[in-house]
C-alpha cells in the first residue's frame, strides 16, 4: 500500500540550508500521468549558482570535507545509501508522479540501483591509489616515481529528467567518494528526487558545502554553472544537442568534461537464440520508461527465417502492455513527460508512415488527462527512414529483417550514435566478431539489462565522452599527478 505523497522541500539546497533563489523566481513542476501541476521549485540564477559553487569550493579547500579520510568519506556514503533505502518506497514514488513512469521501474530497478551506486563507491572511497615505478637514477641520485589520484575540487553535475534518482547517483557518489565536492543542476522537469537526496544527504551527515542541489533553467542556472571558474569538471547527461555546446564551452575553458548523451542502439535477433526471452527484451527496450531511455535499442534487426514470427511475437506483447496512472502496480507504461514530447513521438510517427514504414500496431495518442500514447511499432526499409536515424525518447519500435551477418553489421553501425547494442545469438564466433565490431560503449549479449555500478558506462561517436561507473567512473573523478623524488 503507497503512502500519500509527500513533497520535499522545495528551494535551493546549498552550504547544507535551504533557501529561495535570490531573485525570488520559481518554476512549475507537472505531474505528466495527471497533466497538472504539482509543485514550484525556486530557480537558481547565476548569483545563486556563483553561491553555490564558492560554498562547493569552501568545503573542498578549507571545510571539514577537506579533512576527512576515504574512510570517513565512505561511511557517509554508505549511510546514505541506508536512508536511500529506508526511503526507497518515497523515493520511488516521487520519481514515478514527476517522471510519470511506473512504480515497479521506479521501485524494483531505478530507486535500488542508486543505493546500490553510493554503496560500490562507499568501497573505493579508501582504496584510491596510484602506482609506483622502477626507474633509474637520475644525475646518479636515486629516484622514486610515483602517481597520486588526487580529487578535482568541485565538480559541476548536470542531470536529465528520464531517470533522475540514478543518473543523480552516478553523479555524486564517484565524485564524493574520490574527495570532491558538488554542485548539482537537475533537469527542471523532474526535480523532486534530487531534492529529497539533498534532504537525505543532511540527516545522513555531510558537512556543509560537499553537496549543492541548484534547480533551475539549463539556459540559466546549466550555464553558469558550467562556465564558473571554480569548478574544475562538468558531468554532463543530457541530450546530444546541449552536450555539444557544454563540450564546446568546456572546450574553450580547458574543463574536464564527461558527457552522456543520447542514442539510436541496436538490437540483433538470430534465429538460434532464445526467441521467448528475446522478444520480451525487444518489446521491453522501447517500451521501459515510455521509450524515454538513452539505452533503448528501438532499432529490431531480425533475420527473415524468424522475421515473422518474432514481429507477430513482439507486437502481442506490446499490444498486452497495460497503460494507467503511474502509481498504480498493475500499470506497465504510464505518460510521456510532457506536450513537448508527445508532439516530438507523435511528428516521428507521422514521418515514418510518410516515408512508407508499415505501422503494426500503436500510432495514436490516447484521449485521456496527461500525455499518454500507445505504444507503437512499425516495420520498413530503414535506410529510409527518418525513425532509424533520430532518437525518439518515446515508445516507438522499428523492426527490420536481414539475411546476413555482414549486413545487419554494416546497418547496426550506420548510426551518429554509439551508446548500447544487443545481440541475440548462441554463436561465440558471432558473439566475438560483433562485441569487437560494434560501435557501442556497452554490449549485451543474450539481454538487455540494468546498468550495474561496478561496470563502466560509455557512450562513443555522437552518444559521449568520457567513461561514469565502475573503476573508470571514478579515476574520471580525479585527477593524476606524477611525482618524482630524487635522494642521493
Ligand atoms: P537535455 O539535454 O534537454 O537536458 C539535460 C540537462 O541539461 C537538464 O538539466 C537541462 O536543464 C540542462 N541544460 C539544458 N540546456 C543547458 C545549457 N545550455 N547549459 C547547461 N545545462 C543545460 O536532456 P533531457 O531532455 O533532460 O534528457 C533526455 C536526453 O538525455 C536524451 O537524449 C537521452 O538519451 C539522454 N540521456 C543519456 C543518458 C546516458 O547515460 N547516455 C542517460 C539518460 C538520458
Amino acid at each position: 500500500m503507497l503512502k500519500t505523497l509527500r513533497l520535499p522541500a522545495l528551494q535551493l539546497f546549498i552550504n547544507n540550508e535551504w533557501i529561495d533563489a535570490d531573485n525570488q523566481e520559481t518554476f512549475d513542476v507537472l505531474a505528466p500521468a495527471e497533466g497538472r501541476h504539482i509543485a514550484q521549485v525556486s530557480a537558481a540564477s547565476a548569483a545563486d549558482v556563483d553561491r553555490a559553487v564558492r560554498a562547493a569550493h569552501h568545503a573542498f579547500t578549507e571545510g571539514p570535507w577537506s579533512m576527512l579520510t576515504g574512510a570517513e568519506r565512505g561511511r557517509l556514503l554508505w549511510r546514505l545509501a541506508d536512508l536511500i533505502e529506508e526511503n526507497a518506497e518515497e523515493l520511488a514514488q516521487l520519481e514515478s508522479t514527476d517522471v510519470g513512469r511506473p512504480i515497479n521501474e521506479t521501485l524494483m530497478a531505478e530507486v535500488p540501483v542508486a543505493a546500490e551506486t553510493f554503496r560500490h563507491f562507499a568501497g573505493w572511497a579508501d582504496k584510491i591509489t596510484g602506482e609506483t615505478f622502477s626507474l633509474p637514477p637520475v644525475f646518479g641520485d636515486n629516484r622514486l616515481s610515483y602517481t597520486l589520484r588526487q580529487p578535482l575540487g568541485v565538480i559541476g553535475a548536470i542531470t536529465p529528467w528520464n531517470a533522475p534518482t540514478m543518473t543523480t547517483s552516478w553523479k555524486i557518489a564517484p565524485a564524493l567518494a574520490a574527495g570532491n565536492t558538488v554542485v548539482l543542476k537537475p533537469a527542471t522537469d523532474a526535480p523532486l528526487t534530487a531534492l529529497r537526496l539533498a534532504e537525505l544527504a543532511l540527516e545522513a551527515g555531510f558537512p556543509p558545502g560537499v553537496l549543492n542541489v541548484v534547480p533551475g533553467r539549463g539556459q540559466i542556472a546549466g550555464d553558469a554553472l558550467v562556465e564558473h571558474p571554480l569548478v574544475t569538471k562538468i558531468s554532463f547527461t543530457g541530450s546530444t544537442a546541449v552536450g555539444r555546446g557544454i563540450g564546446e564551452k568546456a572546450g574553450v575553458l580547458l574543463k574536464k568534461v564527461d558527457l552522456e548523451l543520447g542514442g539510436k542502439s541496436p538490437q540483433m535477433i538470430w534465429p538460434d537464440a532464445d526467441l521467448d526471452k528475446a522478444a520480451i527484451s525487444a518489446a521491453a527496450s522501447f517500451t521501459y520508461n515510455q521509450g524515454q531511455t538513452c539505452a533503448s535499442t528501438a532499432r529490431i534487426y531480425i533475420h527473415r527465417d524468424v522475421f515473422d514470427e518474432m514481429s507477430k511475437r513482439i507486437v502481442a506483447i506490446i499490444e498486452s502492455i497495460r497503460i494507467g496512472q503511474p502509481l498504480d502496480t498493475d500499470t506497465t507504461m504510464g505518460s510521456l513527460i510532457n506536450e513537448k514530447q508527445l508532439q516530438s513521438v507523435l511528428s516521428h510517427i507521422a514521418s515514418a508512415r510518410s516515408e512508407g514504414a508499415e505501422l503494426l500496431t500503436g500510432g495514436e495518442r490516447i484521449d485521456r488527462d496527461g500525455f499518454f500514447i500507445q505504444p507503437t511499432v512499425f516495420t520498413g526499409n530503414a535506410d529510409s527512414l527518418t525513425i532509424a536515424r533520430e532518437e525518439i525518447f518515446g515508445p516507438v519500435g522499428l523492426l527490420v529483417p536481414f539475411d546476413d551477418d555482414d549486413e545487419v553489421l554494416k546497418a547496426a553501425n550506420a548510426t551518429e550514435y554509439g551508446l548500447t547494442a544487443v545481440l541475440w545469438t548462441n554463436d561465440s564466433k558471432r558473439i566475438n566478431r560483433f562485441t569487437r565490431a560494434l560501435e557501442a560503449g556497452v554490449v549485451w549479449v543474450n539481454a538487455w539489462g540494468p546498468p550495474h555500478p561496478a561496470v563502466p558506462w560509455i557512450g562513443i561517436k555522437a552518444s559521449g565522452i568520457g567513461e561514469e561507473l565502475g573503476l573508470a567512473g571514478l579515476h574520471a573523478n580525479t585527477q593524476l599527478k606524477t611525482v618524482h623524488v630524487v635522494s642521493a
